[in-house]
């Protein structure tokens, strides 16, 4: 490599550090808008190239004042895991290192560490060792994997092949859902031809929990193949359909039940908060992230199925040019959409070996503990509603009526001190934290929780508008 390319590779690492070290001391929000960042990087398309170095200097001088603080340490939006330092370092070696981890042969380092690391997987998560596991770009696209398995496998059974045949002419599958599902099952029904409107929608409890009167009601208006989609951990409750409940009896075989577990499947690597998912290990397949509570960079999430024959037929492409696997070797390609795509398994493996087991199972704990602190002291205070029960890393909360819900969101972004959104929960507004990024501290909690009701006590006392 000449100087020019090893100068590049440098000033990236450098610059990576930089803004890591930096990272609790940022504001916890982009300097700059969108439109403040289109308009400062906008340019004809270059005509002439640029060395390498001042390419990645620009790059880094860009992108800088448009860059959210997503992995800080007091950052609450969404449900975003913090990009972990070695997560990282093993994502740069995943660049470097250039494997296109299709199969077994063109990428040996690749495919077995994925390998290993999908059996660590199941371990961690106590599934069953023998299912099968995607690494995908996230649970989107493993609620789309794992139901595409879901629906062949169901049509197989009622004696039509879609993999070969398509849908049209095909027996028709039921889709049972939970209404507070997430809204990318929808967005998976919706690319698999099962639509997002020819759905049975399951009542669920303030919570967001599926009702298991409804749902055995709902189950019991018909026979044939049926898709169940059930949730471990609701985007802004944290909540869990009560798995124990429902899955308790065994289902006939026409019955696929899939649970979509983004950032919820990882109570089950905790002790204290195992308990909460209990029961969803008799489901046939789970979709969980890596890039949320496993703080892997993104794009990472796993698709996971009991029946790995299932999952295979569904996303196996076949060439002459490609191995055909003789013993039990296994290609990261057969349980994917992808052929080419970068090797996933080295920055989780990197994740899993760096934390063990325990750091884990620390790390959910330590989440779930200062949810908890956090929505003791928010409740503490006058014209403060925790809206949920904190059961896990969520806390949705509302401070006096709408309007006034969205002027404290919007005050404490514009602080700084720590980022948090908004969504709408029983058709009120609420402020939504979700704790969930790496290395947040007691003192990062508290600090937030202040700003936050510093926010709210600015707007509080704010003068009412006249009634119209
Ligand atoms: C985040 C999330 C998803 C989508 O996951 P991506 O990683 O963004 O693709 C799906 N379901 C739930 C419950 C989630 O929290």
């Amino acid at each position: 490599m000449d100087d020019d390319r090893q100068a590049a590779f440098d000033r990236a690492a450098k610059a990576a550090s930089a803004f890591r070290s930096a990272a609790g001391d940022r504001l916890m929000r982009p300097a700059a808008t969108y439109a403040q960042m289109l308009a400062a990087a906008r340019q004809a398309t270059p005509t002439t190239g640029c060395g390498a170095d001042e390419t990645i200097r620009s790059l880094v001088e860009l992108a800088e004042p448009g860059l959210h603080a997503m992995i800080g340490p007091r950052f609450f939006g969404w449900v975003i895991g913090c990009s972990h330092p070695v997560g990282v370092a093993a994502d740069w070696l995943t660049s470097a290192w250039g494997q296109n981890c299709g199969n077994h042969q063109a990428a040996p380092a690749g495919a077995a560490i994925e390998t290993v690391a999908a059996n660590w997987l199941l371990d961690l998560l106590a599934l069953p060792p023998t299912a099968s596991v995607g690494f995908v770009t996230g649970a989107t696209v493993a609620n789309f994997v794992c139901l595409a398995a879901a629906r062949g496998e169901l049509l197989r059974r009622a004696g039509w092949d879609v993999e070969a045949d398509g849908l049209f002419g095909a027996p028709a599958i039921r889709v049972l859902i939970g209404e507070d599902a997430h809204t990318t099952v929808f967005a998976a029904l919706q690319m698999l031809g099962l639509g997002h409107r020819r759905l049975t929608r399951i009542a669920t409890d303030a919570q967001g929990r599926v009702l298991p009167a409804a749902f055995e009601a709902a189950l019991g208006k018909g026979d044939g193949p049926t898709i169940v989609i059930l949730q471990a951990g609701q985007i802004n409750t944290g909540a869990f359909d009560p798995f124990e409940q429902l899955l308790a009896k065994g289902r006939a075989g026409n019955v696929w039940v899939h649970v979509d577990g983004a950032f919820g499947l990882w109570a089950r690597a905790c002790p204290e908060t195992a308990g909460l998912a209990a029961g969803l290990e008799r489901a046939n397949s789970w979709a969980t992230d890596g890039h949320k509570w496993l703080q892997t960079p993104y794009d990472c999430g796993y698709a996971i199925v009991r029946d790995e024959a299932a999952h295979r037929r569904a996303m196996t492409a076949a060439a002459s040019y490609l191995p055909a696997t003789a013993g039990d070797e296994r290609d990261p390609s057969h349980y994917v959409p992808e052929l080419s795509r970068r090797a996933r398994g080295f920055a989780t493996w990197a994740m899993i070996r760096h934390l063990g087991r325990a750091g884990i199972a620390d790390l959910v704990a330590r989440h779930c503990r200062l949810a908890r602190r956090m929505a003791d002291s928010l409740r503490a205070e006058a014209g403060v509603e925790v809206v949920n029960d904190v059961v896990l890393n969520q806390i949705i909360v509302r401070f006096g009526d709408d309007e006034a819900t969205r002027a404290v969101i919007a005050r404490v972004q514009e602080g700084g001190v720590c980022f948090v959104g908004g969504a709408a929960w029983r058709d009120r507004w609420v402020m939504r934290i979700s704790v969930i990024s790496g290395d947040l501290t007691q003192a990062d909690a508290d600090r937030s929780v202040e700003a936050i009701l510093q926010a709210w006590r600015e707007v509080r006392a704010r003068p009412k508008p006249p009634a119209p």
